[in-house]
């Protein structure tokens, strides 16, 4: 029997290499796009033993023409678009680029979909950010958006027009708002891994001090690999709707720091305020964060936490893994990663 094709754009990113393992198991042929000049990022695919089961497209999602022509030959009956420039911070300094490749790559992608074959399920990426400031203790798929970055923009553009392309033309396109979501695989500038990173490595040397921004915003961290499945759901269950993917549950950056210091079984105490702010080694004195302007952004979403019970009724999805679960993972990891 002829395999299901699917094309993951992005797939050499955190979730791009989760997804195509959990296709790969599904039983897809999967394909993915990546940009054969910066992804050296294959290390992940590769990691997880799946580097030479997927097949590679070095494509510019920019170029309309190459896009069509992909969707048009290759025939996938799904396409999971992953592809973006997707640090916060970065979106702030280049915002032109984060722009082309966060919205009008999508555009490309769904006006491909609409001229080939509109039968083809479309996956869309759409996150928590666009929620930004908001005032909502929990958000659901019925808050409203209040993004606060260049980032945060170009995806709510994106979203909009996934919905739009879904009732003006029927199509099967659907967005998930997920939270954030972590791994061992997880980029080294997102706060997480650099955190889990930095730390094993003054584990074993006691000197390598992280610096870091604001310690007070709130974010709903789950687990990368778990998301990925509710990505494959939202197309294989959803209805006429996006959903919120989340865990439901908030920790503060700070909190995250102090999970992973006693996971390391390492005493701290923290001293001084804002800027001034400090986590010492209390057996050495030396310290292991230091707060810094440079990690501030010029806006900040304080608060997310998800409400992801549309998720659970129709798709039957919720997260497996906790936040100690998590630590625990990208913990392990660096510190084989980082072993002198
Ligand atoms: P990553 O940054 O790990 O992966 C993004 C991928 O996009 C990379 O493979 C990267 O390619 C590719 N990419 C970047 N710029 C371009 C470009 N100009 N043209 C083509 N490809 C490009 O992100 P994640 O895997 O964590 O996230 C996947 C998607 O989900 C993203 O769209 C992200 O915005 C969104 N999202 C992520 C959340 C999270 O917490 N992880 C939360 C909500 C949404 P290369 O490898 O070559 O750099
Ligand atoms: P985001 O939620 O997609 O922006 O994911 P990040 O992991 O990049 O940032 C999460 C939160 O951590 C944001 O509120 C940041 O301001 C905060 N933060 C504090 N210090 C740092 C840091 O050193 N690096 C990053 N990336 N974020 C930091």
């Amino acid at each position: 029997m002829k395999k299901k094709i699917a094309l993951i754009t992005g797939i050499c990113g955190q979730d791009g290499s989760f997804l195509a393992k959990f296709l790969l198991r599904k039983g897809y042929q999967v394909h993915g796009t990546y940009r054969r000049n910066s992804s050296e990022n294959t290390w992940r695919l590769n990691y997880l033993n799946i580097l030479n089961k997927v097949k590679l497209i070095d494509i510019d999602l920019l170029e309309y023409q190459r896009v069509f022509n992909l969707i048009k030959d290759l025939k996938p009956i799904e396409i999971y678009n992953l592809a973006a420039q997707s640090f916060v911070a970065s979106s702030f300094t280049n915002p032109f680029y984060t722009t082309n490749v966060n919205s009008l790559a999508v555009l490309n992608l769904l006006e491909s979909i609409r001229s080939t074959n509109k039968k083809i399920k479309f996956y869309q990426a759409s996150t928590s950010e666009m929620f930004g400031d908001t005032k909502e203790r929990l958000q659901d798929e019925k808050t409203i958006f209040n993004p606060q970055s260049p980032y945060a923009i170009s995806k709510a553009y994106s979203h909009y027009l996934v919905k739009n392309y879904r009732n003006s033309y029927n199509m099967n396109c659907h967005a998930g708002i997920l939270f954030n979501h972590e791994s061992e695989l997880r980029g080294l500038e997102f706060v997480t891994k650099k955190i889990t990173s930095n730390l094993s490595k003054y584990f074993y040397n006691n000197k390598h001090k992280t610096l870091v921004g604001n310690l007070y915003s709130k974010r709903d961290w789950g687990y990368a690999e778990d998301y990925v499945d509710a990505m494959w759901r939202i197309l294989k269950y959803g209805n006429h709707f996006d959903y919120v993917i989340g865990t439901g549950k908030t920790y503060t950056i700070k909190k995250f720091i102090e999970l992973c210091l006693k996971y390391l079984n390492i005493k701290y105490e923290w001293i001084g305020k804002g800027f001034k702010e400090r986590c010492l080694n209390i057996e050495n004195k030396t310290t292991i964060f230091e707060v810094s302007k440079n990690f501030y952004r010029p806006s900040e979403v304080n608060y997310l936490r998800a409400s992801p019970i549309r998720a659970k009724k129709d798709l039957g999805w919720k997260p497996q893994k906790d936040i100690y679960q998590i630590i625990e993972k990208m913990i392990k990891f660096d510190l084989e990663k980082n072993k002198p």
